[in-house]
């Protein structure tokens, strides 16, 4: 390749990976497009989602090469047994991963949007179809926790009320290493 020719792919490899909000790299699974802001996040939220024996057995079966590929592939084993859990399997599920550092950015974020100062670990917005999660605070049962919420946001044509969300999500938190 000339140098031409490959600075022009890098231009536009680079512009493939911009995504429209700035949130560095994007990646795509089944069920998730991931987003975040660089390879640090990536990592320490990998270090945070530990699997249980069960789920890591799933994780056999993956071909696994970068930290991209374990998340991405850890992630939908979650989103599969949330799913198991809850007897949902909603069709075209589809949501957006963004890891953000720590606490402090899931509020800034949150408070950006709704004006609100909150102290979320992490949230998943109905709108947006996107789960918004501090590596730092990362955890199987956090991330199940707002996986649930995106299951039973997608499975359900009439919204259930504010508690029933909740409930269903703490049951798959709960149930999520059985
Ligand atoms: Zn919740």
């Amino acid at each position: 390749m000339n140098n031409r020719l490959s600075l022009v792919s890098i231009l536009f490899l680079g512009l493939l990976i911009q995504t429209g909000e700035g949130w560095g790299a994007e990646y795509q699974s089944r069920y998730v497009t991931l987003s975040f802001s660089d390879m640090a996040v990536l990592r320490d939220f990998n270090e945070n989602l530990s699997l249980d024996r069960k789920l890591s057995y799933s994780m056999q079966k993956k071909n696994v090469v970068t930290v991209t590929d374990e998340v991405l592939a850890k992630v939908d084993i979650i989103i599969e047994k949330t799913q198991v859990v809850l007897d949902m399997f909603p069709n075209g599920y589809h949501i957006q991963l963004i890891l953000l550092p720590d606490v402090d950015a899931v509020s800034q974020i949150y408070k950006a949007k709704y004006g609100k100062h909150v102290n979320h670990i992490a949230y998943y917005s109905l709108s947006e179809k996107t789960i918004y999660v501090s590596v730092e605070d990362t955890r199987l049962q956090v991330l199940a926790h707002e996986i649930a919420h995106s299951v039973v946001d997608y499975y359900f044509k009439v919204r259930p009320p504010y508690n029933i969300h909740e409930l269903m999500a703490q049951f798959a938190e709960k149930h999520i290493t059985d």
